[in-house]
């Protein structure tokens, strides 16, 4: 029958719009601003760069290997690394210091939201963002996001992405008792070798 379809259509609508009245799955909107629903964990947005402990500088995880400068499709990260090396004050990297980024930035208004610079992160150290009311009247610099607009601590981290974020912890530790374990098997090996 003609305008078949179109009927079902009005029909499922209806069911929806006076349905919603009884039953809270079948509405679908909120007052926004006002209300805001939860992003869910699998929300990706924006990159952030992770930083670990409570200092956002010296527990940042990048080392400034700009693997993701270089992968990004649009090329909109863009990355200074610095002269010299920082402690590794997390220990996330076996107590050996680490280059940093000096300058770390993302043009929001190029960015596609791909995740490539997330993949492709031999470290962990850049995560997105679940956050999106990004907008700004700031025509010059409002959408290049620096360094200090980009850090965000680990612990944000698991607020926004719980599962994915402890996998990355369990990672990280196993990695981190593999390198505290190699040098106690070495003083071992010296040690039975000297007892011979
Ligand atoms: S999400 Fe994609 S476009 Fe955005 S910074 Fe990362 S790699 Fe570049
Ligand atoms: S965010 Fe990751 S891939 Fe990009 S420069 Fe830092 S460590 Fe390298």
């Amino acid at each position: 029958m003609l305008g078949k379809g179109i009927l079902k259509g009005l029909v499922e609508t209806a069911r929806n719009f006076f349905g919603s009245y009884a039953e809270k799955e079948r509405l679908t909107t909120v007052q926004f601003p006002e209300e805001r629903l939860v992003q869910p964990e699998a929300a990706r947005v924006f990159p952030f760069l992770l930083y670990d402990t409570d200092d956002a500088e010296k527990g940042l995880r990048c080392v400034a290997c700009k693997i993701c400068e270089v992968e990004c499709p649009p090329k909109c990260i863009t990355i200074e690394k610095s002269t010299e090396k920082k402690p590794d004050y997390a220990g996330n990297y076996a107590g050996k210091p680490q280059f940093y980024p000096a300058k770390f930035s993302i043009d929001v208004s190029v960015c596609m939201s791909c995740q490539i610079c997330v993949e492709v992160c031999p470290f962990d150290a850049i995560k997105m963002d679940t956050a999106f009311e990004l907008s700004t009247d700031d025509r010059f610099g409002g959408l290049l996001w620096e360094k200090d607009r980009l850090t965000k601590s680990n612990e944000y981290y698991h607020l926004i992405h719980p599962t994915e974020a402890a996998e990355v912890d369990a990672q990280l530790a196993g990695k981190k008792a593999k390198a505290e374990a190699k040098p106690a098997a070495a003083a071992a090996t010296t040690g039975a070798a000297a007892a011979r």
